[in-house]
């Protein structure tokens, strides 16, 4: 509550002053920083403009709020690795300490934007607001969305209502929760959706309204603590089909340094019986195994077909396989106890 004042207060001595909030832009890479031969080519270099080139790029940025920038990488976020989240998380908790700093914006390649805002959504430990963005279309298309992408997210980051709403993701004209968003089509400018939830609020030419705000907990409300060079456990994806390879499967087993596995089920994150001897191995060599879906929405049911009882492993509600492995690692770097980490999956 005490906090709540403390940034109600802040604002309003923005107001009052008439200063401009400071944002700090996060420059990673991406499509939003991506350059084409031609205007209308779908081949591109993804992470080609500087972090100064993307904010120029912007008409009427530095007129709703005083801009600072780092480029912390530039790349497609398809290359991102858990140890650039390290270098990113540094960096979020430089802007988050420095006093002269109102809230952050990260600019970031699409195919990896969700991982990245659930990670910092666990992990970043600030109250200021902090917003991932991009673009689906290269700095140099036709009809680019990124300049636009940009301008809505700063200002989704400046506004007073985005106070205790978690990391948020503004793209296409819409507000989104870092835990329930994902990119849902290739191409589409409005690829990114909440399936489970829908969007938190709409930002149109900078104009923000909200609908709803996000009810797990997040940021400075999760017990997750990393620092700068936390080595993530390894967590590996396994996607259900029809006719798994059970040799492949035994083969991953002999990874001395797996720590756990997500399996990406069929359904009701069900898995196939041919494989109930590769989780009892996999238990037996101590990997926790948490079941998610490969369908894209709804919530796992815990004990579905017995598999969590009899086999000793955990429902991962409703999150995606990717965000289910993210939990996961964070988890493990706490505890191995599955009840623990069941709960985990209900409240983060
Ligand atoms: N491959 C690009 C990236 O994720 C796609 C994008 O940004 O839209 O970096």
């Amino acid at each position: 509550m005490k906090r709540f004042f403390f940034s109600i207060l802040v604002f309003l001595f923005i107001a009052v002053s008439d200063a401009k909030p400071t944002v700090e832009i996060l420059a990673t890479g991406g499509t939003i920083a991506g350059v084409a031969a031609s205007q209308t080519s779908t081949t591109y270099v993804a992470g080609s403009l500087s972090a100064q080139q993307l904010i120029n790029s912007v008409n009427g940025l530095e007129s709703i709020a005083n801009i600072k920038y780092t480029q912390v990488y530039n790349k497609d976020s398809g290359n991102i690795t858990t140890s650039d989240w390290m270098k990113l998380y540094a960096e979020v908790n430089k802007a988050a300490q420095d006093q002269s700093i109102d809230a952050i914006v990260i600019t970031h390649g699409t195919d990896t934007l969700e991982e990245t805002a659930y990670f910092l959504n666990l992990v970043a430990k600030t109250e200021k607001p902090i917003v991932l963005v991009g673009s689906m279309r290269a700095s140099t298309s036709m009809s680019a969305d990124g300049p636009l992408n940009l301008y809505n997210a700063v200002a989704v980051a400046i506004s007073p209502q985005t106070h205790n709403r978690g990391v948020l993701v503004v793209m296409n004209e819409k507000i989104f929760g870092a835990r329930n968003v994902t990119k849902t089509h290739t191409t589409n400018v409005d690829t990114f959706q909440s399936p489970n939830s829908g969007p938190l609020g709409d930002v149109v030419m900078g104009d923000v309204s909200y609908y709803s705000t996000p009810n797990r907990a997040s940021t400075t409300d999760t017990p997750f603590k990393i620092s700068n060079d936390t080595a993530l456990p390894n967590v590996a994806i396994i996607y259900e089909y029809v006719g798994v390879d059970t040799k492949i499967l035994a083969s991953i087993l002999k990874d001395k340094t797996l720590k756990g596995i997500v399996i990406a089920g069929v359904g009701d994150g069900n898995i196939p019986s041919y494989e109930h001897d590769f989780l009892v191995k996999a238990r037996k060599a101590g990997i926790v195994v948490v079941r998610s879906s490969r369908t894209g929405s709804g919530i796992v049911s815990y004990d579905y077909n017995n598999l969590d009882t009899t086999y000793g492993l955990i429902a991962g509600d409703n999150l995606r396989p990717e965000k289910a492995r993210i939990l996961l690692m964070l988890s493990l770097l706490q505890t191995n106890d599955i009840k623990q980490i069941q709960q985990n999956f209900y409240k983060y």
